[in-house]
């Protein structure tokens, strides 16, 4: 077996290296470079319009701009992105506003009003009208239930203690203010925000 000297397998192991580096220089990975340029330049929101919304989930307000594209007769939503000319988030969202995009397109997504009878096991699709009317009867039962007119002292305090209402963080200032005045004229007293659960 032929011997080889510390000295000639450094030498042997610098010119392989230099070969090895020669080639990435001439083509990195072995690719079509020309096709990949092109291809690089094809954005997936090419044309697409650009819609300025605001995050959902809570009261930060951060911006977002949605990508959407008419394919047909439907709006396909192909991305969501933090706004970079919002004061607010200037561009970046923080890991559950960076899912925005899941709330239109998840496939576990719920997009019928599901109903589960009081004792029942089983959800079942009603319609809007259903859930609004069914809404509405069981807050004006709780109402008439818990209406307390007097409190323990004699004062006139109107209210109920048996319903609560939580507003949601997409609530605009107008639909805040309303949502407070209507429960507040209910005798509701228990109301919250989501932004602060
Ligand atoms: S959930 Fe995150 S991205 Fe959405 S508004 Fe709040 S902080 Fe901003």
């Amino acid at each position: 077996m032929t011997e080889i000297t510390r000295r000639e397998f450094l030498k042997l192991g610098a010119a392989g290296t230099a070969g090895m580096a020669l080639v990435p220089l001439a083509n990195p990975l072995g690719f079509d470079l020309a096709a990949a340029k092109k291809r690089a330049l094809t954005s997936r929101i090419d044309g697409a319009k650009e819609v300025h919304s605001v995050c959902p989930y809570c009261a930060v307000g951060c911006g977002l701009i949605a990508y959407t594209k008419v394919s047909g007769t439907t709006t396909q939503l192909l991305q969501i992105e933090g706004d970079p000319d919002s004061p607010i988030n200037e561009g970046r969202l923080c890991p559950k506003g960076a899912t925005a995009m899941q709330l239109a397109t998840s496939s576990r997504r719920v997009l019928k009003p599901l109903y589960r009878a009081p004792g029942g096991t089983a959800w079942e699709e009603k319609s809007w009208d259903f859930m609004l009317d069914k809404i509405a009867q069981n807050l004006k039962t709780s109402r008439d239930n818990t209406f307390v007119a007097q409190d323990a002292n004699g004062n006139i305090v109107n209210r109920t203690e048996g319903v609560a209402f939580a507003g949601g963080a997409a609530f605009s200032s107008e639909e805040g203010y309303f949502a407070a005045k209507v429960m507040r004229s209910l005798g509701v007293v228990f109301i919250e925000q989501q932004a602060r659960v």
